[in-house]
């Protein structure tokens, strides 16, 4: 172990990204390791070193899937392993507020490791704040307790003191508390709080998917069970509850609160649409940018080079087929005259112009994007029975096309030119569960090549058919008639098109249709 290797015992803050602590985000940039959990949000960990290794401890519910004590040992011996100098472990909210980070900080010290904590901005307060409700106010409340609500209020020896939580403290906020809710009511009426002193819940609070539940003592629990209100929630109980009536603030000017967009990423294209939409309360889902890279062997593709005079057709099926396949053939000394005596189709028009910044005219440019469309005009071309088709395109590409063609007797020859990869597959497989568990709304685009790269990858995922069940069911919003053509090509049903071709203009009519003022 390096001598001065540090842990740092990090809050995430309550799930905005934007109240994570700065000195957390310096602790972030240069650890080595990083340990997270499920609540701690996952944007946070953009400020992670591209190196770092991340390693999550956490899952879905508060049963955890890693026990503390494996926690604890993973930490240790991160801290122990060489070359590492810098472990960040992010924890949801306050390390130090029922986050076990105390129980981590002593299994530190127990190893004579040394540490640091970096206080977060806990729930218990924040989500109140977001909810517009104030833990003290000093005509209301002058007290405030924070509460383990996971503890089970019937078994003998609770350690809460419950007659003078009923009694004594003004405003009670509750963690982990909503499946026992029941038992926390009648517990604290049974002690003698009054039943008609408001409660309210706050779900997933200081985030887009904040849900807010105002009710009293005496009616909570049931109400929350007729809703089926989930964790991970606050529950406030006090007379500040009330003020949320006047000071609720999070809410107001966020057209699209509560909608859940999916964002597709383009390789240059910043998050500035997500920024956007978030700030105009949309829960955004990213889905992940993918990077083009040589195929695993330029095989085929050089031995069609090497004797390219013997085809009678080239086809180029995207931007990056074209780029590829001239970028290789320049690499052997070649360039487009090799290509004089033979003819060449180019689906859709942005692969035409990239065939021509090559100087080379296409001699079809079939407009259907989809490999059935383009059989049928390449037939109509001429393209007929013996002839040699070289397709130059991605190794992930779909079959249809040259199957088509052969079964057609024409001689295909299928050569990779390059090859796509998604960065964060995780990321994939997660949208892939929200579209199948209908839990998205709508999927924006800002440009044909996010469409056809976003179907390529689901449909590399899915299928083609089932990723066009799952489109079918999500409201599909572009920001423009070529994207549009573009989606339309692809089997995609577009409901939203910006009138204005920028991101505004796609948030906006984000906007209007949720108003229902469009179409
Ligand atoms: N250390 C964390 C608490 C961890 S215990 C903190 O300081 O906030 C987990 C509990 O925290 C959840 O069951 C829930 O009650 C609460 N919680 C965490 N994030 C929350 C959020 N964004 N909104 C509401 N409750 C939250």
């Amino acid at each position: 172990m390096a001598s001065n290797t540090k842990v740092f015992l990090i809050g995430a803050g309550p799930g905005d990204p934007g109240l994570f602590t700065l000195k957390g985000k310096e602790c972030m940039q240069d650890a080595e390791v990083i340990i997270y959990d499920y609540l701690a949000n996952r944007r946070l960990l953009e400020y992670a070193n591209p190196d770092a290794e991340l390693i999550f401890v956490g899952k879905k519910g508060f049963t955890a899937h890693v026990t503390q004590e494996e926690i604890n040992a993973i930490i240790v011996e991160k801290a122990k392993q060489d070359g590492v100098s810098k472990v960040a472990r992010l924890k949801g909210g306050d390390p130090f507020v029922f986050g076990r980070g105390g129980e981590e900080a002593l299994a530190l010290a127990a190893e004579g490791i040394a540490f640091e904590v970096v206080p977060g901005v806990t729930s218990g307060v924040a989500a109140p704040a977001y909810a517009g409700i104030p833990v003290t106010h000093r005509k209301v409340a002058s007290s405030m307790a924070l509460i383990t609500g996971h503890e089970d209020p019937t078994k003998d020896e609770s350690a809460i003191d419950w007659k003078h939580l009923a009694h004594g403290i003004d405003t009670l906020c509750f963690y982990m508390g909503i499946k026992s809710l029941h038992l926390i009511t009648a517990k604290l009426i049974e002690n003698g709080k009054p039943a008609d002193t408001p409660v309210a819940l706050v779900r997933w609070g200081t985030t887009p998917a904040q849900e807010v539940l105002v009710s009293n003592l005496g009616e909570v629990a049931e109400e929350a069970r007729k809703v089926s209100f989930q964790a991970p929630a606050i529950i406030v109980v006090g007379n500040v509850v009330a003020l949320r009536e006047q000071i609720a603030w999070f809410e107001k000017d966020k057209p699209l609160l509560g909608q859940k967009i999916v964002v597709t990423r383009s390789r240059t294209q910043a998050g500035a649409l997500s920024k956007v939409l978030e700030d105009k309360g949309a829960e955004v889902f990213e889905f992940p940018t993918i990077k083009i890279v040589d195929p695993d062997s330029f095989e085929v593709l050089d031995d069609a080079i090497a004797d390219l005079g013997s085809y009678s057709w080239a086809i180029f099926t995207s931007v990056n087929g074209v780029e590829g396949f001239f970028s290789r053939l320049g690499l052997t000394g070649k360039d487009s005259r090799s290509l004089g005596g033979v003819k060449v189709a180019a689906i859709g028009p942005a692969t035409a112009d990239k065939v021509r910044e090559y100087g080379i005219v296409a001699d079809i440019v079939p407009g259907e994007y989809k490999a059935e469309g383009v059989l049928e005009a390449l037939e109509g071309a001429g393209v007929k029975a013996g002839d040699k088709v070289l397709l130059a395109r991605a190794t992930e590409a779909r079959e249809v096309l040259p199957e088509g063609l052969a079964a057609a007797g024409v001689e295909v020859t299928v050569a990779s030119v390059y090859k796509t990869v998604v960065e964060n597959e995780n990321a994939v497989d997660d949208l892939v569960e929200r579209l199948q568990g209908a839990m998205i709304d709508t999927i924006t685009f800002a440009s044909s090549s996010t469409v056809s790269n976003f179907m390529a990858i689901l449909a590399g995922k899915v299928g083609e058919q089932e990723a066009l069940r799952l489109m079918a069911q999500t409201t599909v919003a572009s920001i423009g008639p070529i994207t549009t053509d573009t989606a339309r090509k692809l089997g995609l049903d577009v409901k939203i098109e910006a009138q204005e071709y920028t991101i505004a203009g796609l948030v906006r009519a984000l906007v209007d249709d949720l108003r229902g003022t469009t179409l």
